[in-house]
């Protein structure tokens, strides 16, 4: 690690500015293109298998990890909240593999079909986004929210209050969360204490892992690979001080981007722009002026700004639509790709800092 603090945990837990991301859900393709692009660089060593620092599941579902929410962790008011750990089950369980041995070799061919095969040799049960598009709703008004998530690099972050070691820690000039890997001693509370569940336990090296929002990469003014990488532009990244960038834009100043289930009381530092919904039907098949994504489900997810946060949106397509011009539309369609990038514009493949035009 380049900068590995000791002290009290006041020190880890705090940092002079803050790096965010804002994820605007409207876009999300769902394409998994930010969960290979962070899986390729940071989570292909031994023990690493179950890990996607960056991982995109559906809502309703049952999310990664399998039911993350019903875990705890995070507080209740000023106290910690209890939490419990996954199982590794509950990430989808080890590596998996065809059965090309039985299909092609042993002259099963024409009886076998391929078949993909957990670690014990019997078919999965479950695995990462299992329920993708199943989704939530009846009939005819069925609906699904696509939702990356990844660490949220924590104001208030429960695993660095959670580690009697005092390995973990924000780093003071962005906020950044890291594990020291040659303090930490694979107690495990901290991804108890992570309501979010971001952080995973590496069975080879019998230490905890977690997203380190591609600090090599930051370092040189690059993005993180998972916001790089997005091919649906939904990501916007930046300080969230930095009065010119998308992120404080959009949190800040138009107050469209909210953080995921705030009443964890983490302080999270990834930002979603909600999604608007499209029209519900009738069992006739008629159009009706209601949401088909319940604004209970919303509201669970982004808190109770939720619908102030829609009506917004909904007034500046209005006016975009009318003719008129849109700050808020023009930052979230983002015509120039870069630019939603707070200043990371490097290109990881030119130089450190090269902008890629
Ligand atoms: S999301 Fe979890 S692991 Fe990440 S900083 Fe917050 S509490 Fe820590
Ligand atoms: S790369 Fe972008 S569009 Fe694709 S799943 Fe990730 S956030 Fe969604």
């Amino acid at each position: 690690m380049t900068y590995s603090p000791a002290g009290k945990k006041s020190t880890l837990m705090t940092s002079r500015r803050q790096l965010a991301t804002v994820i605007d859900l409207n876009k999300c393709l769902a394409c998994q293109t930010c969960t290979v692009a962070c899986k390729g660089l940071w989570t292909k060593h031994p023990g690493a298998e179950h890990m996607r620092f960056a991982n995109v599941t559906n809502e309703p579902g049952a999310g990664y990890p399998r039911q993350w929410r019903k875990l705890g962790g995070g507080y209740e008011g000023a106290k910690p909240r209890p939490g419990r750990c996954p199982s590794l089950s509950d990430y989808g369980g080890g590596p998996r593999r065809f059965n090309h041995e039985q299909v092609t070799r042993q002259g099963a061919g024409q009886r076998a079909h391929l078949q993909l095969l957990d670690s014990d040799g019997e078919p999965p049960t479950w695995g990462y986004n299992w329920d993708e598009e199943v989704g939530g709703g009846a009939w005819p008004n069925p609906y699904y929210i696509n939702l990356p998530r990844k660490c949220n690099h924590c104001s208030k972050p429960a695993c660095v209050d959670a580690c009697p070691k005092g390995a973990i820690y924000k780093r003071e000039s962005d906020g950044i969360v890291l594990i020291d890997q040659d303090r930490c001693s694979g107690h495990r509370f901290c991804i108890e204490a992570c309501p979010y569940k971001a952080i995973y336990f590496n069975p080879v090296t019998q230490k905890s892992e977690k997203c380190i929002e591609c600090f090599p990469r930051v370092d040189q003014g690059i993005a993180p690979a998972c916001n790089r990488q997005c091919i649906g532009r939904a990501r916007h990244y930046g300080y969230l001080d930095d009065e010119s960038g998308d992120v404080y834009k959009l949190v800040e100043q138009w107050r469209v981007a909210l953080p995921l289930h705030p009443e964890y009381g983490t302080l999270p530092n990834v930002f979603y722009v909600p999604p608007l919904s499209p029209q519900a039907f009738d069992p006739d098949g008629k159009l009706l002026d209601e949401m088909r994504i319940p604004m209970e489900h919303l509201v669970e997810l982004f808190g109770a700004e939720v619908p102030r946060v829609l009506t917004t949106l909904q007034a500046e397509i209005a006016k975009q639509k009318a003719g008129e011009s849109s700050e808020l539309i023009d930052l979230l369609v983002g015509r120039v790709w870069l630019d939603r990038f707070g200043g990371f514009t490097g290109d990881p493949a030119h130089r450190p800092g090269e902008r890629d035009e």
